[in-house]
């Protein structure tokens, strides 16, 4: 069992850090989300036994932060975390309504004028969605724990607590570089269709910024925007999927198939 002495929670340090390297403009966003009520879900968590420490910022971004987290059993080895809090900000919603709206799964509780309501209907999506994709066995995120706007997953990263590159970032090394980004974008449009035919999922927010490599692996992250077939819009979102796939892996010198052979691909 976690002992709760030990216990430690470092928000006011995580906060200082980013006091320190952000403008004022920025300030306020990194503020408004270790609000109060967030900083209870934490440790609320902590004394859960679902992490027992939260570090830094593994990423800022205008949606969310993710922080690293550890959780130190009292035996056995730590267990890294990673821990998504999303923003309350109104800004956000305005873009993310598309996704929303049209989802039968997400009808109830939808209230666009309360932005806390909307803030945890994306983090349950995120949740969901995530845990549908694990399930089916593609590469991503465990979903571990949602409260909120706050969700807990398994970091994907090495044991010295550095997260795996986006793919976008990943550096191949060998003579056979050329061959390996063949073999990713074949694994990448597998996961496509895995995703559509098994998860009924489109992912909807689909690119090299949205995926991490490690070892000739990839993971789907991010997945709070995926949708399911029937939401209106599915069938643009995948083929906004397919294109920026394309792009990249064109860019990488693959020579990809067309974006029609892939639609047919992923969808029969
Ligand atoms: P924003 O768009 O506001 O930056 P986001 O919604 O794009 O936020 P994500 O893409 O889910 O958030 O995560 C942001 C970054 O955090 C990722 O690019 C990745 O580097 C890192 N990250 C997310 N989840 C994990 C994880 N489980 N393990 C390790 N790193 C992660
Ligand atoms: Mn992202």
């Amino acid at each position: 069992a976690l002992s709760k002495h030990a216990a430690k929670i470092r928000l006011d340090s995580v906060k200082a850090e980013e006091e320190r390297t952000r403008d004022k403009a920025d300030r306020a966003t990194t503020e408004q989300v270790l609000d109060q009520r967030t900083r209870m879900i934490l440790l609320q968590m902590i004394n859960r036994g679902i992490v027992s420490e939260v570090h830094g910022t593994i990423s800022t971004g205008k949606e969310a932060n993710v922080y690293h987290a550890v959780l130190q059993a009292d035996d056995g080895p730590a267990v890294q975390r990673a821990i998504k809090v999303y923003k309350t900000s109104i800004m956000v919603f305005k873009d993310r309504e598309r996704y929303i709206a049209g989802e039968y799964r997400f009808q109830k509780g939808y209230d666009k004028s309360n932005s806390r309501k909307m803030v945890k209907l994306w983090a349950e999506k995120e949740f969901r969605n995530m845990r549908r994709i694990y399930t089916a066995g593609i590469p991503c995120p465990e979903p571990v724990h949602l409260k909120l706007h706050v969700l807990a997953m398994s970091f994907l990263g090495d044991r010295r607590g550095w997260a795996y590159p986006r793919l976008r970032d990943a550096v191949l090394a060998g003579d056979d570089t050329d061959q390996q980004w063949r073999t990713l974008y074949v694994q990448l449009l597998g996961i496509m269709r895995r995703l559509y035919r098994v998860c009924r999922l489109v992912h909807a927010d689909l690119s090299e910024y949205n995926v991490l490599y490690n070892e000739g692996t990839l993971y789907i992250i991010d997945v709070s925007q995926s949708v399911e077939p029937d939401h209106p819009r599915a069938l643009e979102f995948l083929r906004m999927d397919i294109k920026n796939v394309g792009d990249f892996f064109r860019r990488k010198g693959v020579d990809t198939l067309t974006d029609r052979v892939i639609f047919d691909f992923v969808t029969s």
